[in-house]
């Protein structure tokens, strides 16, 4: 299992990483990125190379 982690402050909402998840894990919501189906994660840590913002992190849990 993989926790994603996004800190809203940081996300400035650009989608990278939504278009760059190939499991299709996360979304954005009222214009911020979330994890919307976590249990989709595959721990590539794709999400957290593209957010310039470094607002992603990724954990095994
Ligand atoms: S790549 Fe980073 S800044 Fe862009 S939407 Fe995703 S979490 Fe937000
Ligand atoms: S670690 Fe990979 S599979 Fe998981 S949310 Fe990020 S890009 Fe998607």
């Amino acid at each position: 299992m993989w926790e994603i982690e996004i800190d809203k402050s940081k996300c400035t909402g650009c989608e990278e990483c939504v278009g760059s998840c190939p499991a299709g894990v996360l979304k954005l919501v009222d214009g911020k990125s979330e994890a919307v189906d976590p249990d989709e994660c595959l721990g590539c840590e794709t999400c957290m190379g593209v957010c310039e913002a470094e607002a992603i992190a990724v954990s095994e849990i």
